[in-house]
């Protein structure tokens, strides 16, 4: 692997970052560093507030925007969590990790994977996001350019940026059966520059799934430009038909591969914050470190929780995926009888993306922020648009919003697709 000084580069790119953040500085207020305008956020959660606004309003809202679960964490992970506190396991545990949960973490990766990780090659994290900063910080140097996906989910992007990277987008086509990446496209944006890859497979917000064959061409690049991968597994579990596959599991990858892991989804752990980076021992001691300097440890009786998630009773995570095939299919069976909108049925995730640019143009509409609302003020349906998923790049023509079935039990999923198909329909006595 590259280990990549470049000294003649790097200065010319730190100073400019400099530079920049000096005049960023000026705009974004007299005390605030000059860095935090490169600091993205989530817009998505913006969307929220205007659905509780609506929604206090009087107005029924739909939910489908935001990638939470509404569904309850597995008894088992609750009443251990509840032990270890009462356990008094309630103080500090070391920075990466009780040792258990790390061997567990090893081995349930390496049986899904067909890797042979060890606790030492993970670091557990307070969520799968900050992987995703703790990736960077430790791999990436100023100036680097980071290929990310677009759309995708933001932090990518943002994460880049704030840490001085350059963050270079890579694309997606319709496919047969699924949103595919526009591979030509990623392989013409590599430069001498480029140092690493976000791969989100099984993706936010487009349920994108690689083939073997993609896969195979995505680790060929990775090995003739020396990258280092990021791989976003966040819904490695989520998943209806079929086996979850990894860029990892290809020869020479898993060298140089990060997995985020979490267990935000697979057991609606989403507000507990555990998560995990595996990978290399090199990088995972470095993560660690950082660890040390950011939250000291993850907390600690909630890794007893997941342990016993992890290595318990399995029906848990078994019950949630069987409540989100029911809604996956009930969603996409409206919204594929809806006129104007087309929407692939993805084999995992709880994201739907469907093309309404037919939809969008029975109402005369051209920008799909405007459509959005006009949907959620119409129906009460609430969603995500592509717009939250990073800047539209040259060339798109086809509209997206994003539907999460997450957070919305499947009578309200019926009730509200159904409300969207009689006001597309132009009903207005159905809607
Ligand atoms: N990666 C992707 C693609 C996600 O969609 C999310 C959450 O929505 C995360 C990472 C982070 O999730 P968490 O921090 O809850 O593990």
């Amino acid at each position: 692997m590259d280990s990549g000084q470049r000294p003649s580069d790097q200065t010319e790119k730190s100073e400019s970052t400099v530079e920049r953040d000096r005049e960023a500085a000026a705009l974004v207020g007299p005390r605030i560093a000059g860095r935090i305008a490169r600091l993205g956020t989530e817009t998505a959660f913006a969307v929220s507030a205007e659905a509780a606004t609506f929604a206090a309003q009087g107005h029924h809202v739909y939910p489908f925007h935001l990638g939470d679960l509404n569904i309850p964490t597995p008894s088992n992970v609750v009443e251990a969590s509840f032990k270890a506190i009462r356990d008094g396991k309630t103080g500090y545990c070391p920075n990466a990790g009780i040792p258990q949960l790390r061997a567990a973490v090893a081995a349930d990766v390496s049986a899904s994977h067909g890797l042979s990780y060890s606790a030492e090659n993970v670091a557990i994290q307070p969520g799968g996001k900050p992987v995703i900063g703790k990736f960077i910080l430790a791999l990436m140097n100023s100036g680097d350019e980071v290929l990310y996906p677009n759309p995708g989910y933001p932090i990518y992007e943002s994460q880049i940026e704030f840490h001085g990277g350059v963050a270079v987008p890579y694309g997606y086509l319709e496919g047969e059966h699924g949103f595919v990446i526009d591979i030509d496209a990623l392989e013409a944006a590599i430069t001498p520059r480029t140092r690493l890859l976000v791969l989100n497979d099984l993706q936010n917000p487009m349920g994108a799934e690689c083939s073997a064959a993609e896969f195979e061409h995505l680790a060929e690049l990775v090995l003739r430009h020396d990258l280092t991968v990021l791989c976003d597994e966040a819904y490695f579990d989520i998943r209806y038909s079929g086996t979850s596959a990894s860029l990892a599991s290809l020869p020479g990858m898993a060298e140089r591969s990060v997995i985020l892991y979490t267990f935000s989804k697979k057991f609606a752990m989403t507000g507990w914050r555990l998560g995990a980076a595996i990978g290399p021992r090199e990088i995972i001691e470095v993560i660690a470190k950082l660890n040390v300097n950011d939250e000291s440890c993850s907390n600690h009786f909630i890794q007893y929780g997941a342990l016993e998630g992890l290595t318990g009773d399995q029906s848990g995570p078994r019950d949630i995926v069987s409540v989100l095939r029911e809604r996956r299919d009930a969603a996409v069976g409206l919204l594929n009888a809806t006129p104007g909108i087309r929407c692939y049925r993805p084999k995992a995730t709880f994201y739907l993306f469907p093309n309404v640019t037919g939809a969008m143009r029975s109402k005369g509409l051209t920008d799909v922020e405007d459509f959005r609302r006009a949907v959620l003020h119409e129906t009460g349906v609430s969603v995500c648009s592509r717009v939250h998923f990073g800047r539209p790049q040259p060339g798109e023509s086809e509209q997206y919003v994003r539907l999460a079935y997450s957070g919305i039990d499947t009578p309200q999923i019926v009730e509200g697709l159904g409300r969207l198909k009689a006001y597309l329909a132009g009903d207005p006595s159905d809607v």
